[in-house]
């Protein structure tokens, strides 16, 4: 069995598509949502994920701006600037790039942000609605991943469904949203006995680890669902070999680039599922595409307008 492949790029344009329209309709209305970044220092991997993200708003037509404040920013700072930005009104979105300078306390510079313009869905408060199933801001990679499900048919509910990992910003909010959806939820982590034996049985399985190609194939039932959210830079020969073996042409990419992108679930799996995230391409896309749907979700709500009042789609409906 080769399993279906759960394209996010595909699934990002459809989106896309569908804020264009509720944003002209926002127009219409005089509202133009806008997303604020915050950006400090100089770190690479950073400054590319910002530009990504302002791009996304200039190709959909949203305002943005981008703070830059340079990386001896103090907490005091940071509190100022994020108490400005929640106080101008053309801001619908404020996004704090992670992670920040070690002398900067994160959790008091993100609990600082007004939940309103939460776009990334860290705050107490988002995450509050989302526990007691309250509609508000959810985060970007877990409310991609369901985006995921939804429009490929997936059934959750009554599905037995395995998240691996469980951070605050992946493992946590997806539990809860498969939960909502009516599946039955196993969440497992670094201390969880057999996991090999939980995750075969999973309907649905969600790998948000951080460890590249940590689930086998022969652990995913045959025909289950499996939503990969690792990203891993694979860099080193011999794991690259052993994980891509099967696979010769992404093998001889990995032998001129020297380096390759893999999930947590072993390429392998791809014999094995009934339907997956291909890595890149799955779940990576999801998550820009949900921080823009935040944004005009923001805008929409900030205003007191409805869903009903612009435009019916799945997309930042929730
Ligand atoms: P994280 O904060 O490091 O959390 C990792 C989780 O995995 C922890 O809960 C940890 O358990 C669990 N874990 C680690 N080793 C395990 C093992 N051997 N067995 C079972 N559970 C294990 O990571 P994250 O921020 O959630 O991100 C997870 C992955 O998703 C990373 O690869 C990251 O790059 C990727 N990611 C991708 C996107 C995207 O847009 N595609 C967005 C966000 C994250 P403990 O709690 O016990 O330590």
């Amino acid at each position: 069995m080769t399993a279906r492949i759960l394209d996010g790029t595909k699934i990002r344009d459809q989106i896309f598509a569908e804020l264009k329209t509720e944003i002209a309709r926002l127009a219409a209305e005089g509202i133009r949502p806008g997303l604020a970044a915050v950006l400090v220092g100089e770190n690479p991997a950073s400054q590319l994920y910002v530009k990504s993200k302002i791009a996304a708003c200039e190709q959909l037509g949203l305002m943005s701006w981008m703070h830059t404040p340079p990386a001896f920013i103090t907490t005091d700072e940071m509190l100022r600037l994020v108490r400005d930005l929640n106080n101008d009104d053309a801001v619908d979105g404020i996004l704090i790039q992670l992670p920040l300078p070690k002398q900067v306390d994160t959790k008091r510079v993100l609990e600082a942000v007004d939940p309103a313009k939460d776009v990334d869905g860290f705050h107490p408060v988002s995450l509050g609605h989302l526990v007691s199933g309250r509609p508000g801001l959810i985060a970007c990679t877990p409310a991609g991943c369901m985006e995921i499900l939804r429009r490929n048919d997936i059934a959750i509910e009554g599905a037995n469904a395995v998240v691996l990992g469980r951070s605050d910003i992946v493992g946590k909010p997806m539990a809860l949203l498969l939960m909502h959806a009516n599946a039955t939820v196993t969440i497992c982590h670094s201390k969880t006995r057999e996991l090999p034996d939980v995750v075969r049985r999973a309907d649905i399985v969600v790998a948000a680890m951080g460890k590249p190609g940590y689930v086998q194939a022969d652990w995913i039932r045959p025909g289950a669902t499996v939503i990969d959210v690792g990203t891993n830079r694979v860099t080193d020969p011999h794991e690259a070999e052993s994980l891509l073996r099967n696979f010769p042409a992404r093998l001889q990419k990995f032998r001129e680039k020297g380096a390759v992108l893999i999930g947590d679930v072993h390429p392998d799996a791809v014999n094995t599922a009934g339907a997956l995230t291909p890595v890149p391409g799955g779940v990576g896309p999801m998550t820009i595409t949900m921080l823009m749907s935040n944004t005009v979700k923001a805008a929409r709500l900030r205003r007191g307008r409805s869903r009903a009042d612009t435009v019916q789609s799945t997309a930042g409906a929730r």
